[in-house]
Order: structure tokens, then sequence, then C-alpha cells
């Protein structure tokens, strides 16, 4: 079956006593055991809970995975991966990182002993210069958050798998619609479903979904043991934002695709880094990997003294601090999302006081451009001017 009928149908056939075409929220933590030795399949909820259970098994289908695993965010999500590593053990990660994920390393899973190098993880010589005998995992963001770097996942992926070290994608930005990384190759896929996925920003969760049965086993254990799972109102929330996916997504890039390429023609704007654009140097693996593209990407305004007056004179793009929902938003990764990586790493992939993130809703495109444009010229009359512009 296609996608778009997987996405539509998430939980609509899998309730066979009353028919209930929407999965009901099932808000109970202990499950009544017929006799002794006997179990309807659910015990105690963190172990295994009937509306997470169809979330899960949803993901995991989506994925091509072999087990999915609903998570109370995408950093339990993460936390539970790391779990499964052990001290001594060193993982490789994308240079270009989500921040909560370098201080969840950095921070907390540095005092376990597990270490992280961080690379350009499409360069393979680079990899394999930071391999080390305890080197048990790649870990990769593609696209990157923000800088929307693309790593070839199947490339990472050969390369991995001749050393018996696992691939774990980030598949946040493109969601199951537009890539699979485990059909390319990956061992584990997290999400975190915060954004695309649930859609609205309304939802905060994270999903794994892994690939053969020792590390689906090896997952469950740790899922039910750190406890960090998801509850029954937030997996059916889910599965209600992961329902018109398919629709958002489309909206989504065709909205970023026209605001991309209107930045791209402005005199204020240095650069855009979006892979949709021919221009973007992962436009190629990234067209060949994945059956669209997302809907946020960054650029660069030539002047720093821009930023400020752009964030206060946005009206319908929010500035506010998350990607992936219905309403568009504007982020300043220096100081927001990225503000836990150290400066040196911030300058070195490019993150400086220059760059904006876009996450482009559904909105129609005209009104956000038209936003974007008041935005900027008022901020241009300010930076000239060198006063505040009072509307
Ligand atoms: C937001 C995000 C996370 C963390 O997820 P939460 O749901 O906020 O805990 C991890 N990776 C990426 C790429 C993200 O955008």
């Amino acid at each position: 079956m296609k996608i778009e009928s997987l996405l539509a149908q998430i939980g609509s056939q899998s309730e066979p006593v009353t028919g209930a075409v929407s999965f009901p929220v099932y808000q109970s933590t202990a499950f009544r055991h017929p006799k002794l030795g006997q179990s309807t399949g659910f015990d105690y909820a963190r172990t295994k809970s009937p509306t997470r259970t169809v979330l899960e098994d949803a993901i995991a289908e989506l994925e091509s995975g072999d087990a999915g695993f609903a998570c109370s965010s995408g950093m339990a999500a993460l936390q539970t991966i790391f779990a499964y590593f052990s001290q001594g053990d060193h993982l490789i990660v994308s240079l270009d990182l989500y921040g909560g994920t370098y201080r969840l390393l950095e921070d907390i899973m540095a005092r376990f002993g597990v270490s992280a190098t961080y690379v350009d993880t499409n360069d393979l010589a680079a990899l394999e210069s930071s391999r080390r005998e305890s080197t048990k995992a790649v870990l990769i963001e593609t696209p990157t958050n923000p800088l929307m770097m693309i790593t070839d996942i199947e490339a990472v992926a050969a390369w991995a798998k001749q050393y018996n070290i696992l691939t774990i994608v980030d598949n946040t930005l493109l969601t199951p619609f537009l890539q699979r990384p485990i059909e390319l190759g990956a061992d584990i896929v997290i999400h975190s479903a915060t954004k695309y996925l649930g859609g609205h920003n309304d939802v905060l969760a994270g999903l794994i979904v892994t690939k053969g049965e020792e590390l689906s086993e090896r997952m469950a254990l740790l899922h039910n043991s750190i406890g960090a799972v998801l509850g029954p109102q937030d997996s059916w929330l889910l599965m209600r934002g992961m329902k018109t996916l398919a629709l958002r997504m489309e909206r989504h890039e065709y909205n970023a695709t026209r605001i991309s390429n209107y930045l791209l023609t402005h005199p204020a704007i240095s650069d855009v880094y979006y892979p949709a654009l021919e221009t973007h140097p992962g436009h190629d693996i990234q067209k060949r990997q994945s059956s669209g593209n997302t809907g946020i990407f960054s650029f660069k305004v030539k002047d720093a003294r821009y930023i400020e007056p752009i964030l206060r004179h946005v009206k319908l793009i929010a500035f506010a601090e998350s990607l992936g929902g219905v309403e568009s938003l504007m982020t300043y990764p220096a100081v927001q999302t990225h503000a836990a990586i150290p400066e040196e790493i911030r300058r070195q992939v490019g993150v400086d006081d220059r760059l904006l993130r876009l996450s482009v809703g559904i909105e129609h495109a005209d009104d956000l451009i038209a936003d974007l444009a008041a935005a900027l010229e008022l901020a241009k009359q300010e930076v000239e001017e060198g006063v505040a512009v009072h509307e």
C-alpha cells in the first residue's frame, strides 16, 4: 500500500470490539489478567499500552522497520537509544547537529564514558579517520538543522556495516513520507515527532524505529527500563496529526520552495540554505535518497543588525522556537536552538549571528512572502536611519 493510505488509516481498522474509526484513548495503566499465567498482551502501561501500541506499529511500518517505540520527547528517544551504549563506547556524529543532542552527548553521556566525535558525515575520509576500535555507531541528521547539510545515507550505512558500526538517522526533518533511512541501510531511525509528525505545535513526542530482531528486543528492554514513554492522550494526538502528514508535507515543500526563491533574489539576503534549490551542494544526493524536501530552511542576512528588527516586525510568522507545525515560525539559532553548542563549533559549521531559520507553515505563500517583505523593508529603514520604526 502507498504511504498516503497507510498514514490516513493509522489505527482506523485496529479496534475490533466497537469498530471505532478513531482508535480510542485507553487511559489505563493496569490490565486485568484472565487467570494465572495468562495475559491479554497488556500488563502494565509502561511496558505496553494499547493506544501507544497502535502508534508504534504504525511508525515501524511507515519506516520499514521491525519495531517502533514511542517516547515522551525526541530527547527521551535519543536518551533511550544512547543507553544502548556502554562505558568506553565511541560515537561519530554529524557536525551540524541539533543543539539538544549535542548537550545530551557532552553534558550527560560523556559523564557515563560514552564519547562522541563530530564530523562532516558526508565525508567518508573524515568518518574513516575518526573511527576507533571502540566506535559503535554513527549518528546522522540529514538534512541537518539549521544548515541543511545533506549526508548520503546509503554510503554511510555501507561504510558502517563493514565494521559492525550501527547507523542511526535522525529523520525528524523529512519524515517517512519523504525519506526512509532503513531502506537505505540504517539500523535505527529516531524522530522528534514534536515536529512534522505531530505537525500542529501541540504535542511533545519522540519515536524510535529499529531494524533487526536483536536490536529491537534490546530497545524494548531499554524503553521499558528507562520509562520515558509516551502517554495515551499524546499517542492519540500524534496519530491524529500523522493522518494528514502527506498533505501537510506537500504544502510545506511548495511554500518553502516559493519563499526560498523569493529570498534568493532579495538584496538584503546573502545566502539561502535549502536543498530543493539547485545551487545547494546536497541537492543531488537529497534528490536521490528522498522523494521531496522539508518545509524548513535557513538564510543569512547581509548585515547582523537586520536580525533584531526582522524578528520584531514579522507578524504572520511567529518568532518562536520549534519547527514542523502548520504555523510558520522563525528562529534565531545562534541564541535559541543552538545556544548549547560552543561558539567555536557553531562558527565552524556556519551558525553565526546573521543566520535565521524559517519553518514554513501551511498558510498561503503570498501572505508569508508579504510578511517577510514588510519585515525586511522595515528592518532596512531602521538600520539606515538608526532608529526603531514604530507603526
Ligand atoms: C527537536 C529536535 C530534537 C529533540 O526533540 P524534542 O521533541 O524537542 O525533545 C531532536 N532532533 C531534531 C532534529 C530536532 O529538531
